[in-house]
């Protein structure tokens, strides 16, 4: 397998196309993932991630009055996907990789059986709150940042394992990338903050980094610009999502605490239907990518979020 930093280099200043993709809703089949983005191969992706999600916690009603608490997961999956996706395309997968619902045992135990599938890349995350909270809360044992897992991956790819001290251990070989936020991770109080924890997961071991989606290329252009005066060297991939409804104009910006620019908005509520709201997203992401293309970004790495028409229809115009 192919690191991702190794993929950029290769690549040689042309830019890459690849995407992100989420487990099926527990009961619905692999199938209709894989036949969603196999068209999307024609632009040679060399990797795909796969997001993770954590367990929820649910209360349900019974008939006798007492309420079942139930801990399920809803999308799970994960680490067979990634191993679909190397099978069936021989794409490189990227799996998310959590602290939320880890303990830093389980997690060393996720990173070998990844190591045993021949899965060298990870997209390392602390994850949101578990469903219905408001808060992250660590599990007992594992971690409240993502630094201190990339810490630990970098850790384990020095042959430093969790209770083998005095054991020779093979190293892994872990290319990590982590996320980040032009706009600014909603909890950190100001950007200097949420800038100064990113740094330590770079220092810590990161070698990429992925945006959190934006629509404004000037906060990227931004954001790189104060990565690069503060030594930040790694690649830095923007993480793109085609706005798909009208609702999403008011959603987006709700779920992903980001800005829409006046342009769009304009654009969109002058759609009669979301078929139209469908193609004017398609048409900004295509001026969008061309810019970010011509500014020098290394992927255009697009969130299918379960859908890839509009994806393929952005790619054709530019790969
Ligand atoms: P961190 O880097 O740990 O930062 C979280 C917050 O804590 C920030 O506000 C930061 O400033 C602050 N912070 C960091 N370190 C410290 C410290 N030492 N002391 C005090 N404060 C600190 N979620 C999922 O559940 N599954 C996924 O698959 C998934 N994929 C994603 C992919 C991308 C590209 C992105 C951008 C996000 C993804 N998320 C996913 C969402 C992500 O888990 C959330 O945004 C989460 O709230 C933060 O994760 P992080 O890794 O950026 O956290």
């Amino acid at each position: 397998m192919t690191k991702i930093t190794d993929h950029i280099k290769a690549a040689n200043g042309k830019p890459i196309f690849s995407i992100e993709v989420i487990p099926p809703i527990k009961g619905d089949t692999l199938k209709n993932l894989l036949d969603n983005i196999e068209p999307l191969m024609e632009f040679k992706p060399p990797f795909i991630d796969v997001t993770y999600h954590r367990e929820e916690y649910i209360e349900r009603p019974l008939p006798d009055g007492t309420i079942q608490k139930i801990v399920t997961r809803k999308r799970p999956g994960t680490v067979g996907i990634c191993s679909a996706i190397l099978h069936r395309f021989g794409v490189d997968p990227v799996p998310h990789v959590l602290c939320g619902g880890f303990s830093r045992d389980e997690t060393e135990d996720f990173l070998i059986d990844l190591q045993y599938i021949g899965i060298d890349n990870v997209l390392v995350l602390r994850g949101d709150p578990a469903k219905p909270f408001s808060t992250f809360k660590a599990k007992e044992n594992g971690y409240s940042y993502a630094s201190e897992l990339v810490a630990q991956v970098a850790d384990m790819n020095r042959g430093q394992y969790l209770h083998e001290e005095d054991t020779a251990m093979t190293p892994s070989d872990f290319c990590v990338g982590v996320a980040a936020y032009p706009e600014k991770h909603f909890e950190a109080l100001d950007h200097d903050i949420d800038f100064h924890h990113l740094k330590q997961k770079i220092d810590k071991g990161a070698d990429y980094i992925v945006t959190q989606m934006f629509f404004d290329n000037q906060k990227y252009f931004d954001f790189v610009d104060r990565c690069r005066q503060a030594d930040i060297t790694v690649p830095i991939i923007p993480g793109l999502k085609p706005l798909a409804t009208r609702k999403q104009l008011q959603i987006l910006p709700k779920l992903f605490h980001l800005e829409m620019p006046a342009d769009l908005i304009k654009a969109v509520e002058a759609c009669e239907n979301d078929q139209q709201a469908r193609q004017v997203g398609v048409e900004w992401g295509i001026q969008q990518c061309r810019e970010l293309i011509a500014a020098g970004a290394p992927v255009m790495h697009f969130y299918t979020m379960g859908k890839a028409d509009n994806v393929m229809k952005i790619a054709k115009a530019l790969f």
